[in-house]
């Protein structure tokens, strides 16, 4: 499924930022230090880097976030080797540091790219305890101490982006899948998680139920109290699905007053009892903003080998069927199998499933 938000929305500003920033001030930085003490090649190294974040800003879209940053990762890579060559005879060079946590833990996520990070100072290390003994020996043990802490640093700062990133993304995905009005998940939070259920379906043998409820003569709600309230009755009929159903199953807000639960792991008999409950409670109660409110209900048990298109195709022609009962009343698709409501309601479930496709 497509996801909600693309991924470079939410992390194309600061990363195009930071990039910018390393490229165009730090690089340079170190590259003119480097050219200064003579090492050229280093220094032409550090500048084409520079090159490469900047050409990774501009890749982004169209490329998109996450390939331009695995190719830019890849090419850093490559520069820090060639960059270390020429200075084995000096200390490692810094500049990578501020950069590569931050590639290997944007791609990798926080425990590979960790583990990426840390396999890149060992590796550093390893290198010039092999190749530059002399050198590790001539620097004090403070020098390696604050190239390590910086490297911890730049490390730092990578892992707690990627999680202020991760939690920005998990709250924008909640945000589009729920109903501003009742907290419950909306059409298409619904809808991928039916598509998701329907998988889970083909390969395990768990009833579902699946529930459409409909509050009676809504329109005449509005018409006599004014919107206000039938929103305020809406919230109210919300926190009261809540409280009836339980934690596991899905309930959502599928049209403007029409409601869609999924009942999890339990088959039409025992979704019967629940949903004859919730019909009850919602007429007899004096809790709601209007007096007699009440709610048609159609059910469809949705097993394996039946398709999703299908059961919600048989709890819509129940609704009918419960409207058509003179309201406040609860169908099961089963029921209207004698009589079969298909033949006679074909208007109504066609303009649902076509909604809903
Ligand atoms: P029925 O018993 O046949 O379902 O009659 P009804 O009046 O409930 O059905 P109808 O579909 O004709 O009307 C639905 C009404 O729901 C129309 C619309 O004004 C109202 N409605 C839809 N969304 C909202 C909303 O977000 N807030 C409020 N206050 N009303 C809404
Ligand atoms: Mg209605
Ligand atoms: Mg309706």
């Amino acid at each position: 499924m497509e996801p909600v938000l693309p991924r470079q929305l939410i992390n194309q500003p600061t990363l195009v930022r930071l990039m910018m920033g390393i490229a165009l001030i730090i690089l340079p930085a170190v590259a003119w230090i480097d050219f200064r003490q003579g090492y050229y090649f280093s220094a032409a190294v550090e500048l084409t880097a520079a090159g490469v974040l900047l050409a990774m800003v501009f890749l982004i879209r169209s490329l998109g976030v996450h390939r331009s940053i695995q190719v830019t990762l890849v090419l850093m890579c490559i520069l820090a080797v060639l960059g270390s060559v020429e200075k084995l005879d000096s200390t490692p060079n810094f500049a990578w540091f501020s950069v590569m946590p931050f590639l290997y833990i944007s791609v990798g996520g926080i425990r590979l790219g960790s583990i990426l990070t840390a396999a890149h100072f060992s590796a550093i290390a390893v290198f010039y305890l092999s190749f530059a003994r002399s050198v590790v020996d001539s620097l004090a043990v403070g020098t390696w101490i604050q190239v390590g802490l910086a490297y911890l640093t730049a490390t730092g700062i990578a892992i707690s982006y990627e999680r202020v990133q991760r939690q920005l993304r998990k709250r924008l995905h909640a945000l589009a899948d729920h109903d501003p009005l009742t907290g419950l998940l909306n059409r298409r939070g619904m809808e991928k998680r039916l598509t998701e259920l329907e998988s889970f379906l083909r390969r395990h043998e768990v009833p579902v139920t699946l529930a459409l409820l409909d509050i009676d003569h809504f329109k005449s709600v509005n018409d006599e109290h004014g919107h206000d309230v039938g929103d305020r009755v809406l919230k109210e009929l919300a926190r009261e699905m809540r409280s009836v159903f339980r934690e596991s199953d899905y309930i959502a807000r599928w049209g403007g007053e029409e409601f869609l639960v999924a009942l999890t792991s339990t088959n039409i008999a025992a979704a019967t009892k629940v949903l004859e409950r919730l019909r009850a409670q919602i007429a007899e109660s004096s809790e709601f903003s209007i007096p007699s409110l009440t709610l048609s209900m159609g059910a469809a048990e949705w097993s394996a080998g039946v398709d999703l298109a299908s059961a919600l195709k048989q709890a819509d022609v129940a609704l009918y069927g419960a409207k058509g009962k003179g309201r406040n009343a609860l169908v099961q698709a089963i029921e209207a199998d004698g009589n079969h409501p298909e033949s006679q309601l074909p208007a109504r479930h066609d303009a649902l499933l076509d909604q809903a496709s």
